[in-house]
């Protein structure tokens, strides 16, 4: 569903991706680990189209990302994506943050993206907050809702990018269950985290990244076990 070739991005003379290649097949979930300033969320963000890449390829769903708008739309429309803070809009209820995007994106009618907002919101274990300002829910409970807003959109791809990192640690949990339930719905995820309880339960493979490439691609089992490369064996012996 997601085919990466030879994918580079640049940032002036710094090179941020090097001639990465990634394959991702329906209903696989994907967990990318390595070293800050490796370039994981660069490559997150050139598959959601936030960034343009500057050499190789991407395709999405058969689309060829290039620089026609008119792919970026679809593509947006296919990909779901969570990030470390919530980006909830503050002046629209947990209700109205969910509806949004259907309706404006879509042309989902009014009634019907209000029941798609409350059925994610239900599945995500918070349907009493639907009325409530992000403000007034915890950084767990915000970032459920973040979940739930991108399931709204009926994504066939979902993207997250360290969704825990920023939550107190008795928040993580919360975040990593619903998370770990979409998963087992079948949903295709690729997911950056550094929390390897996860990646073992739930990651048909991890991908290691270090200074801009893709050092090593293995099953959680092998990689936890005999990391392949130095630099991944080095990386989990900090982490873990
Ligand atoms: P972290 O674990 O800290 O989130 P990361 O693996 O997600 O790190 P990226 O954010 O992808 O790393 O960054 C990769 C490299 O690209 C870093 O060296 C970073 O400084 C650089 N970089 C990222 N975004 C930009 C930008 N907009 N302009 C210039 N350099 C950037
Ligand atoms: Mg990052």
């Amino acid at each position: 569903i997601i085919k990466i070739e030879r994918l580079e991005k640049r940032y002036g003379h710094f090179t941020a991706l090097n001639l990465i290649n990634l394959t991702v097949r329906r209903g696989e979930r994907i967990v990318i680990c390595g070293p800050s300033g490796s370039g994981k969320s660069t490559l997150i963000r050139c598959i959601n189209r936030i960034e343009e890449h500057d050499g190789g390829r991407i395709v999405v769903d058969g689309v060829e990302l290039d620089g026609k708008l008119k792919n970026i739309d679809a593509i947006r429309r296919e990909v779901g994506m969570v990030f470390q803070s919530f980006n909830l809009f503050p002046h629209l209820t947990i209700l109205e943050n969910c509806m949004l995007a259907p309706i404006q994106a879509r042309g989902v009618a009014k009634y019907e993206a209000r029941e798609r907002a409350m059925h994610f919101l239900t599945k995500v274990r918070i349907p009493d907050q639907a009325d409530k300002y992000p403000g007034q829910l915890s950084g767990g409970q915000q970032q459920r809702v973040a979940i739930a807003r991108a399931l709204c959109m009926q994504p066939k791809i979902m993207l997250f990018d360290e969704p825990t990192s920023a939550l107190d640690p008795e928040m993580v949990n919360e975040v990593l269950d619903t998370m770990v339930e979409l998963a087992g719905e079948g949903m295709t995820m690729l997911c950056v985290t550094h929390e390897m309880g996860f990646a073992k339960e739930v990651a048909d493979r991890i991908v290691f990244m270090d200074k801009g490439e893709v050092i090593e691609e293995s099953a959680p089992k092998e990689f936890f076990a005999r990391p392949k490369s130095d630099r991944a064996q080095d990386f989990l012996g900090k982490i873990l």
